[in-house]
């Protein structure tokens, strides 16, 4: 059951709100919103406002440039962090063009294109997240650093734990704006944290980890502290990932579940594990958007390096976590929280309905670990590699039709042509670690 006009109008009167923010994502997944008061509220509901769209990264050309907002009602909620008398509201919207055609350069839209499929198909796509971050302290000029002075790791509490009270903080303002925490713990490097809420439709999951991640930041910022979802933000330890936990269901039954198969799996859920495994390289460029990203891929950190599934083994990159039936669920590993939510879940829907259309098998599950074993091994067992910098991702991915087209032409070739000038301004910059390598010998 949804919102209507009528409900949201009241809402906003009832509970005096003063300010509608207006929010939509960027293609590389960064929150935007344009701020309206009460007054225009009507006007916002009819789908009249606008903004001009050639500001925004990726969007438009400025011949082209006004685009307009269609809020969905359902996302209406009050931002319980801002000032309780003249109260500020948020509403996600829908891009469209002047024209009234909706805008193929909004990845909500790509999401929501790729759900309509699988509906088509009969399934409903739930999406459980896992988002890591990392609590650090501002300078005094209020600008973020690496410094910590916690020394706390997996599971630990108090007083150890010097995030436990923004920790508390961000998961009661949470809930207060609807969501259902399911647990938030310490996580392995020092200031490293997650907190885990309730799976949902792909749609509603995307919205929230946006909604997550603002919430995150503007708590850790009222407790003098920088939430950063950069994937790995220190060399040595541990980086940050987005775990995205998935299933299907058909008339609200879960469809991968099948308990004679040896590990619980269906048909429907080794096809949809094959998708994904045929084109995870060829993905990873919007799974890991960032250089910084596959700094994150290496051995040694429990993040994901090589291509392979495992029903037990936490190392791979695609997990069955032990809860069947119902519960019955396909972890990916490998996205981090820096990536665009709506796009990442459009290409796991698609290449596993891929994989389920085209009846495509994994290869077996390999239950060894495999950073354990040699180059030899790995090649006898047909184990690939992810991508390893963002240049190979970028490539991998112009070169995978089904991706392109799934992202669709705007979002392809603007994304691709940011993303090798990132990687281009990257290449040329001298680092730390050449200067540190090469200065005194050569
Ligand atoms: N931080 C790890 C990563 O980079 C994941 C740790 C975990 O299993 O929760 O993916
Ligand atoms: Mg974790
Ligand atoms: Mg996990």
């Amino acid at each position: 059951m949804g919102y209507t006009k009528q409900d949201v109008i009241r809402m906003v009167q009832e509970e005096d709100v003063e300010f509608i923010r207006l929010q939509f994502t960027d293609i590389f997944g960064t929150f935007k919103n344009i701020a309206i008061t009460a007054s225009q509220l009507e006007r916002a509901l009819d789908n009249k406002c606008m903004f001009d769209g050639s500001s925004i990264e990726g969007f438009v050309r400025i011949e082209e440039s006004d685009m307009y907002l269609h809020p969905d009602l359902d996302t209406f909620v009050i931002f319980p962090w801002r000032p309780q008398q003249g109260k500020v509201a948020r509403l996600i919207c829908d891009i469209y063009r002047q024209d009234g055609t909706i805008f193929e350069g909004d990845p909500r839209y790509v999401l929501k294109r790729v759900v309509k499929e699988a509906e088509e198909m009969g399934y409903q796509f739930d999406v459980g997240p896992e988002c890591e971050f990392f609590l650090y302290h501002t300078d005094d000029n209020g600008q973020p650093t690496t410094i910590t002075h916690e020394k706390a790791g997996y599971f630990d509490l108090g007083p150890v734990d010097l995030g436990e009270n923004a920790r508390r903080d961000m998961v009661l303002t949470l809930e207060t704006m609807g969501f259902e925490i399911e647990s938030s713990h310490h996580e392995m490097a020092p200031a490293q944290h997650e907190i885990d809420f309730r799976y949902d439709d792909a749609l509603k999951t995307a919205d929230n980890i946006m909604t997550f991640k603002l919430t995150v930041k503007t708590i850790a910022k009222r407790h003098g502290l920088h939430a950063t979802f950069m994937p790995k933000p220190k060399t040595g330890i541990n980086g940050s990932g987005m775990h995205i936990n998935m299933s299907l269901s058909r008339d609200g039954k879960n469809i991968f579940a099948d308990p004679d198969d040896e590990v619980g799996l269906s048909r429907e859920a080794y096809y949809f594990i094959g998708g994904l495994m045929k084109h995870i390289r060829c993905m990873t460029a919007i799974t890991n958007p960032l250089v910084n990203s596959y700094k994150r891929l290496v051995p040694g950190f429990e993040a994901p390096v090589y291509v392979a599934w495992s029903a037990h083994n936490r190392s791979p990159l695609i997990r069955i976590p032990s809860i069947r039936t119902e519960g019955t669920r396909i972890e990916l590993r490998c996205p981090d929280p820096s990536s665009n939510p709506y796009l990442v879940l459009a290409v796991c829907l698609a290449a596993g309905l891929d994989g389920i259309k085209n009846q495509i098998m994994p290869p077996a599950k390999v239950e060894r670990n495999i950073f354990e074993m040699t180059d030899a091994e790995r090649a006898e067992l047909g184990i690939a590699t992810l991508p390893e910098n963002l240049l190979d991702a970028i490539e991998a991915m112009e070169s995978d039709d089904f991706i392109c087209q799934v992202l669709g032409k705007h979002i392809t070739d603007n994304y691709c042509r940011a993303k090798r000038s990132e990687w281009a301004e990257y290449s040329r910059n001298v680092t730390e670690w050449e200067l540190e390598q090469y200065l005194y010998r050569i």
